[in-house]
């Protein structure tokens, strides 16, 4: 079974990745972005309590994340794995995540700052054209508080992942492709046709 997070400020490709990750080897793809979406959508009593956060920009409570994530993981459905898209963000999560599921790899998508903000605002003019499904949270001033969280809380964990010999870091600034590739021979994961070979 393999346990992989994936991690990158916004623009880097990692629900992109997470995804290709998961559709490729099986491994069930956990993005709890996507889980506070759809409580949003669904008007739960969890959406009452992260809305707002959530779109402001901010990480919402640990408390609350923490929660979550240990729901969706007691499901045990990921029989071949999973890959946790968003999780941990900060100190506090990073060590439920030791103390409680056997991490394998950290995927840091590494990314400099103007290409990732060109990015981002390029989703902005997209979801501002109509043609893309908007996203609150994908405005400038909430785009500056991301990608400030980012920096603040969720970058200084890489050293945390370096200690324990878990951390891959990935170019993030190539085609979707070439990062996918790039994710595949590193963490020595074997497509189905090389495994049949
Ligand atoms: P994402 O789709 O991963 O960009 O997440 C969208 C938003 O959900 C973030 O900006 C936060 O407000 C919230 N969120 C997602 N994951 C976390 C997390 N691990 N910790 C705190 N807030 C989170």
């Amino acid at each position: 079974m393999d346990k992989y997070i994936i991690i990158g400020p916004q623009g880097s490709g990692k629900g992109t990745q997470a995804r290709l990750l998961s559709d490729s080897f099986d491994f069930v793809h956990i993005s709890i972005g996507d889980i506070f979406r759809w409580n949003m959508v669904n008007h739960t009593k969890l959406a009452a309590r992260v809305t707002r956060i959530m779109n402001e920009g901010r990480l919402v409570p640990d408390e609350i994340v923490e929660e979550v994530v240990r729901q969706r993981l007691e499901q045990h459905d990921w029989n071949f794995g999973f890959v946790l898209d968003g999780f941990p963000r900060t100190r506090s999560q990073a060590e439920y995540l030791f103390e409680n599921w056997n991490l394998d790899k950290a995927i840091y998508l590494d990314i400099p700052e103007d290409v990732v903000f060109g990015r981002v605002m390029q989703r902005v003019a997209e979801g501002q054209g109509g043609g893309f499904t908007k996203r609150l949270d994908d405005n400038p001033q909430a785009l500056r508080v991301r990608l400030q969280e980012f920096l603040e809380k969720t970058q200084p964990l890489l050293r945390l992942f370096e200690q324990k010999g878990m951390l891959v870091t990935i170019d993030g600034n190539q085609s979707i492709e070439g990062v996918f590739e790039s994710i595949v021979a590193n963490l020595g994961l074997q497509t189905a046709a090389a495994k049949s070979r």
